[in-house]
């Protein structure tokens, strides 16, 4: 799937982490770190999920935005990911550190496939190996506009997903605050 809905998924898990962390009596085992290192984890395992569903992958194929780099598919996604990377930290601000972990596990999967098809790592160092080795992605058998469409959807709805849990997380800290 797109970057841009890996990382928007991280920013709308790392929402939910913190809304557990909120709601939990009591230290929570492990503290900041454990919820780093879980956010790491799900995000990861968010990615493989969401690959497990048809999708398109838009970006590396928006060809004519700058289709004459070489390995143009990868600049693209670099860009977008990072903006929507961005996008979650800047909305996550306060707790930017389990955010950033988050991304960077969603992100990860697809990092060391391209460290794999484009730079050659060998196979057997990579951590997600069936995920890093397949070539393209799974369609489904679906029809590629459609597909396209939902994308375009996810990225809509997971991005107003993340504001409206942030919204809420500020709304509930305030009111805890003032109680
Ligand atoms: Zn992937």
């Amino acid at each position: 799937m797109d970057a841009i809905v890996h990382a928007l998924s991280a920013g709308v898990l790392v929402e939910l982490l913190l809304e557990g962390e909120r709601r939990w009596r009591g230290p929570l085992p492990g503290g900041r770190a454990a919820l780093g290192a879980a956010a790491l984890v799900l995000g990861a395992l968010s990615h493989l999920a969401l690959d497990a569903l048809p999708h398109f992958n838009i970006v590396p194929h928006l060809s004519s935005w700058m289709g004459y780099l070489p390995r143009h598919w990868i600049t693209r996604t670099v860009i977008v990911g990072a903006i929507a990377g961005l996008f979650v930290l800047v909305n996550t601000r306060e707790r930017w550190g389990t955010a950033a972990l988050a991304v960077v596990g969603a992100a990860s999967p697809d990092i060391e496939k391209i460290a794999h098809t484009d730079a050659g790592m060998d196979p057997r160092y990579l951590v997600f190996r069936d995920h890093g080795t397949r070539a393209s992605s799974f369609d489904g058998g679906y029809d590629h506009r459609t597909l396209a469409y939902v994308e375009i959807g996810m990225v809509v709805f997971l991005a107003l997903l993340c504001l409206a849990l942030a919204r809420r997380r500020r709304g509930a800290l305030r009111r805890g605050a003032a109680a």
